[in-house]
C-alpha cells in the first residue's frame, strides 16, 4: 500500500504527474478538481460548484470531503492512493487522517511540487488555451493564488511536523519530474 499527496499551488503540475504516477505504480488517482467538475457536468450541484470555482474559493468541505470518502470507500482493495488536489485546509487534511485511519492506512508522503507564481501563472493561461476550463483566466487564477497562500499554504507545517514533506522542484521538464519523484517514492 502507498498513499501520496501531491501538493502544490495551482498550475505546479500537480495533476498531470498524479497521472503519470498513478499509471506507473496502480495507484487509484483521486483529484477532487476533477471530481467536481464531474459533479458539475452531471449532478444537481453544478451551479453552486461552478460558482466558488469561477471565484478562485474553495468548494464547501462538506461536499468536497463527502465526495472524496466516497472514491476511497469505492477503491479500498486497491494498491494505493494519489491524492491530487485535496486536502486543500486543515479541516480536509485532519478528515483524511480519519478516513485512512479507520481504512487502517497511512500517508507515506506528501510530495511539494515547488513553482514561483509567475511561472505557474504562464503554464495556467497557456493550459487555458486548451482545457476549456472557466477557471483557467487571469483574474480567477490571481484568487486562486489568493485561496492557495491563506487556505492551503499552511498545511505544508502540519505535514512537515509528520516527516511526510518531501519538497520537488516543478520547474524542469514533465519527464524529469517524474523521474524525480520516482526516485523519491523508491525509497
Ligand atoms: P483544481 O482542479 O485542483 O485546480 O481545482 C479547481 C477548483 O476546484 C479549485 O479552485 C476549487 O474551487 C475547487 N476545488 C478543487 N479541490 C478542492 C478541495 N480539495 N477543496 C475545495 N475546493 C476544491
Amino acid at each position: 500500500m502507498l498513499n501520496i499527496v501531491i501538493f502544490g499551488p495551482p498550475g505546479a503540475g500537480k495533476g498531470t504527474q498524479a497521472e503519470l504516477i498513478a499509471n506507473e505504480l496502480k495507484l487509484i488517482h483521486i483529484s477532487s478538481g476533477d471530481l467536481l467538475r464531474q459533479e458539475l457536468a452531471n449532478g444537481d450541484l453544478g451551479q453552486e460548484i461552478k460558482k466558488y470555482q469561477d471565484a478562485g474559493e474553495l468548494v464547501p468541505d462538506s461536499l468536497v470531503i463527502k465526495m472524496v470518502e466516497k472514491a476511497i470507500a469505492q477503491n479500498l482493495d486497491k494498491p494505493g492512493f494519489i491524492f491530487d488536489g485535496y486536502p486543500r485546509n486543515l479541516n480536509q487534511a485532519v478528515s483524511l487522517d480519519t478516513v485512512l485511519k479507520t481504512g487502517r492506512l497511512e500517508l507515506n508522503a506528501v510530495l511539494n511540487l515547488e513553482l514561483d507564481e509567475q511561472e505557474a501563472v504562464n503554464r495556467i493561461i497557456l493550459r487555458g488555451q486548451t482545457s476549456g476550463r472557466s477557471d483557467d483566466n487571469e483574474e480567477t487564477i490571481k484568487a486562486r493564488f489568493q485561496t492557495y497562500q491563506e487556505k492551503t499554504l499552511p498545511l505544508l507545517d502540519y505535514y512537515r511536523r509528520q516527516n511526510l514533506l518531501v519538497n520537488i522542484d516543478g520547474r524542469p521538464t514533465i519527464s524529469e519530474v517524474t523521474k524525480q519523484i520516482m526516485k523519491i517514492l523508491k525509497k
